[in-house]
């Protein structure tokens, strides 16, 4: 069967690539990639499709070796050219063995005697020593896992699980082959992750599920293909061929062999040749063509001359046996038989030695022998109860395994997203982070801005209060602003009396007139400097409109007011405007005096200071005229109870016509 030819796909995943951190093939003195790494690289992808060149590759990687010596290297170079031998000359591979042990002392990839180890094991199996097979493999798991050498403990457990599965210890065997399956796809080694899905394959066909085996095998056929790895599709179709023969699908199973004979005379692969002859004429005796069987059996026979396949020498003879049986040759047959038999038994492969059993008892009868011939029954019965005993056991526990696999595989995918998560939210966290460092700035920024555009504000604010309350030719509160500040003081708690004087300027329009508009502004603004100049606080003033000023003086009573009227008319007298017009030098005013009552508005105080100037201006300007209220005392007495009283504006006004005029 495929022992030999799937555990020499195992030898060359084991020459196959190397963690990185060997990879590149450096010496310790120089860190430049020694020239033998790229062959010995591509040495170990050619042993799955075309050993031969990977052996050249290996052959010229150790010439180089020699001028430039690397310990790691040459053991690497020498485990592929130990693999090609491995079926080819068991002498040559022993001298491979033998160098690889000597150069180790001196490597510095301890992972690598786990190779070492693995190809020792390769050399028992195929001997058809399953039990030291194992012990090789055992070690090799070992020293591997200590080593943490992924790939040499995938590479191990790969031929584990092979040779456990070959002892029938099928759970066991496909728990290390799905691990090599595994950790070769994490180390990206597609192909051998294939081999090691055969290696799975192998195993349901001896469990008997051929039908599972078969899906399998043509699965990895497909991907075989595609990847153009001509060797292991001739592997592959062999098994395939296997799962066909065990169902009795003789076409099928000769279509398969028929293929991989065809790819492996075309990669001069003997062995495989070898084993698609087999199945060929396995298929011949399915059947009942025993002639071709011979023939094609005669043929497989002239392969296995310089190889120490046992297994397969054993197969050979089981088919040999059927076909002898078959034509007749009833001693040779059972000589064909007995011989597999003993191989059989020692591999303990029990699939085989229950078929060879079985029908070494039915030469026996045909013999006559019936005594031999129930003995051999018997045994066959034996073997195959035990196996199919097996088999069931086996099932459940390949199950479980199954099953431990799924929920393992679940546990690691749930921890592979709390990972995940937990990296996701830390990115997170950290870009929160950054982006309140940014917010904090930008707040600080709109602070300092809004900061500024308040103060931009509170001063534009001001400036329109300021100019809302401001007349622009004389710059003295407006008419709005005096009155409000009068009406503030009108409504005042227990405030005292206030007068109120408007100033008007005498014949203005004349001045207008004689002079022009613009000097007439110019009078505006003397004027109103002057009344600044005259009054002090809390006294204020403001233009009422056209050359009329409202002078508000708190807490003051009538006779003060009519004092300060008059010290006021005086002063604007005496301006000198001889240096804006030179004819009339001097302008005067009328002044029109009032005081508050209790119940007094701006308004009504208006009113009466108005008429105190109308009676001013009768009384022919220059003058100061007084309207006290009806209730208020005056130093001028008033005419009557509900009247207001004006000085003079009734009886003597324009009693100041001497005056001088504007
Ligand atoms: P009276 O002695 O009776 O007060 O006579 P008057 O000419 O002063 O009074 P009237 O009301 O007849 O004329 C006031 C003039 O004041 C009329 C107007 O052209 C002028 N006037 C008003 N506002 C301004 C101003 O802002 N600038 C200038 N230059 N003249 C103004
Ligand atoms: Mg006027
Ligand atoms: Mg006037």
């Amino acid at each position: 069967m495929t022992a030999s030819a799937a555990a020499l796909l195992a030898i060359a995943v084991m020459a196959g690539r190397v963690p990185a951190a060997h990879a590149a093939g450096t010496t310790a003195a120089a860190n430049v990639p020694h020239p033998a790494a790229a062959l010995i690289e591509r040495g170990s992808i050619a042993m799955r499709s075309d050993p031969d060149a990977s052996r050249r590759d290996a052959d010229a990687a150790l010439a180089l070796l020699r001028t430039r010596p690397d310990a790691d290297l040459e053991i690497r170079a020498r485990l592929l050219l130990c693999d090609y031998q491995s079926e080819r000359d068991q002498a040559a591979m022993e001298k491979q063995v033998a160098a690889i042990e000597a150069l180790l002392p001196r490597a510095h990839r301890p992972g690598l005697r786990a190779g070492l180890l693995t190809c020792q094991g390769e050399m028992r199996e195929t001997l058809g020593d399953n039990s030291q097979a194992l012990a090789f493999f055992e070690q090799a798991v070992r020293v591997a896992s200590d080593a943490r050498d992924d790939e040499m403990i995938a590479n191990a457990l790969y031929s584990r699980g092979y040779v456990l599965g070959l002892q029938g210890e099928y759970a066991l065997g496909l728990a290390d082959l799905r691990r090599a399956q595994g950790i070769y796809e994490t180390l990206d080694m597609s192909a051998h992750a294939l081999t090691a899905m055969n290696g799975i394959a192998i195993l349901y066909n001896r469990m008997g599920d051929y039908a599972q085996a078969r899906d399998i095998y043509t699965s990895a056929l497909a991907l075989q293909r595609e990847a153009k790895m001509l060797r292991e599709q001739a592997v592959t179709l062999h098994n395939l061929g296997r799962a066909h023969e065990y169902l009795g699908e003789w076409s099928d199973a000769r279509r398969s062999f028929t293929e991989s004979l065809a790819i492996n005379r075309e990669i001069h692969y003997g062995r495989g040749e070898a084993y698609a002859l087999r199945g060929l004429a396995a298929v011949e005796n399915g059947l009942g063509n025993w002639r071709g069987a011979l023939d094609l059996l005669g043929q497989a026979t002239a392969l296995l001359r310089s190889t120490p396949d046992a297994r397969l020498r054993a197969q050979i003879d089981l088919a040999r046996g059927i076909a002898l049986h078959g034509v007749g040759e009833l001693d040779a047959s059972a000589a064909a038989l007995r011989a597999a038999i003993d191989v059989f038994r020692s591999g303990e492969a029990r699939g085989e030695l229950a078929a060879s059993y079985a029908e070494l008892a039915a030469v026996e009868a045909a013999r006559g022998d019936w005594r031999s011939g129930y003995t051999q029954l018997s045994l066959a019965k034996q073997v195959s109860e035990r196996l199919l005993r097996n088999q069931i056991d086996q099932r459940f526990a390949t199950l479980r395994v199954e099953f431990d696999t799924a929920s393992k595989e679940a546990e690691n995918a749930l921890l592979q997203r709390d990972i995940r998560e937990n990296e996701r939210a830390l990115a997170q966290s950290r870009s929160v982070r950054r982006l309140q460092g940014v917010a904090i700035a930008l707040a600080a920024l709109l602070v300092a801005l809004l900061a500024t555009l308040a103060v931009h504000q509170r001063r534009t604010n001001r400036r329109m209060r300021n100019l809302a309350h401001t007349d622009e030719l004389t710059a003295a509160p407006n008419r709005r602003a005096v009155l409000g500040r009068l009406a503030v003081i009108l409504t005042g708690e227990g405030a005292g009396p206030c007068s109120a004087l408007i100033t008007d300027i005498d014949h203005f329009k004349g001045i207008n007139d004689r002079y022009g508009h613009p000097i007439g502004d110019e009078v505006l603004k003397i004027v109103a400097q002057a009344l600044r100049d005259a009054l002090r606080e809390p006294a204020f003033f403001g233009r009422l409109g056209g050359e009329e000023f409202l002078v508000v003086l708190p807490e003051t009573a009538l006779d003060e007011g009519r004092a300060t009227a008059e010290r006021l008319r005086a002063s604007i007298e005496a301006i000198d405007l001889s240096h804006i017009c030179p004819v009339g030098r001097r302008i005067t005013v009328s002044v029109g005096v009032t005081v508050s009552r209790r119940s007094d508005t701006p308004s009504s105080m208006l009113q009466r200071a108005d008429e105190a100037l109308y009676a001013a201006k009768r009384a022919g300007r220059n003058a100061v005229r007084v309207c006290a209220p009806a209730s208020a005392p005056s130093a001028a007495a008033a005419h009557g109870a509900s009247h207001d009283a004006i000085d003079g504006a009734r009886g003597n006004d324009l009693q100041d016509a001497a005056r001088p005029t504007a």
